[in-house]
């Protein structure tokens, strides 16, 4: 509790950003402090909603899932995998649309980053709509991978979780408003 506590007392709240009516948080604090940063990646690793011996590797969605997922990759012995935003990759690569609240989005994958039967933890500093989550895992499932579960830091309340993502197993380290 005094963990969570002192991870919270360095997330920043932004009203008003990146547009009217967002709070967003930005955990971006908690990575430029070392006792901050050392608890955040202990308590991902405690809290895995998994097995450590059920996933063979971690994927990070851009770009803050990056930041934690490679540092938790290390200090569990597994691999990394980046899920970028549609056009950073090289080729080969597979790719998934998903709609935001405007328009649509899509992020992509290297086919050589995961093998087929894999079983892969997805990690992200924050969860709202799941709508981000929901593409993660079909691009994942399309690779004829699996995710393993979801390990979030930040999981907003009040928002309705998707099914495909309540079927899952999954961790947030903090729940806020
Ligand atoms: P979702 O797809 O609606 O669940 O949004 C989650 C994605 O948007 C994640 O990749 C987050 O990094 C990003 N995101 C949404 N809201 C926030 C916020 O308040 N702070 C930081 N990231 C956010």
């Amino acid at each position: 509790q005094d963990n969570a506590n002192y991870l919270l007392s360095l997330i920043r709240t932004i009203p008003g950003f990146p547009k009217e009516g967002i709070n967003f948080r930005d955990f971006m604090p908690v990575l430029a402090d070392a006792k901050g940063l050392s608890i955040l990646i202990d308590a991902l690793a405690k809290a895995l909603p998994v097995s450590v011996d059920d996933f063979d590797a971690i994927a990070g969605l851009e770009s803050r899932g990056f930041l934690i997922g490679a540092p938790l990759a290390v200090r569990l012995g597994k691999g990394f995998v980046a899920i970028r935003k549609a056009g950073k990759l090289p080729p080969p690569t597979k790719r998934m649309e998903y709609s935001l609240e405007y328009g649509t989005a899509a992020i992509e994958i290297e086919d050589e980053a995961i093998r087929p039967g894999e079983r892969v933890l997805v990690v992200d500093d924050l969860i709202a709509t799941g709508g981000t989550a929901v593409a993660a895992q079909k691009l994942i499932e399309g690779h004829g991978a699996v995710v393993a579960g979801f390990s979030f830091v930040m999981e907003l309340t009040g928002i309705p979780t998707p099914d495909a993502i309540e079927r899952c197993r999954r961790s947030s380290l903090l729940t806020m408003p």
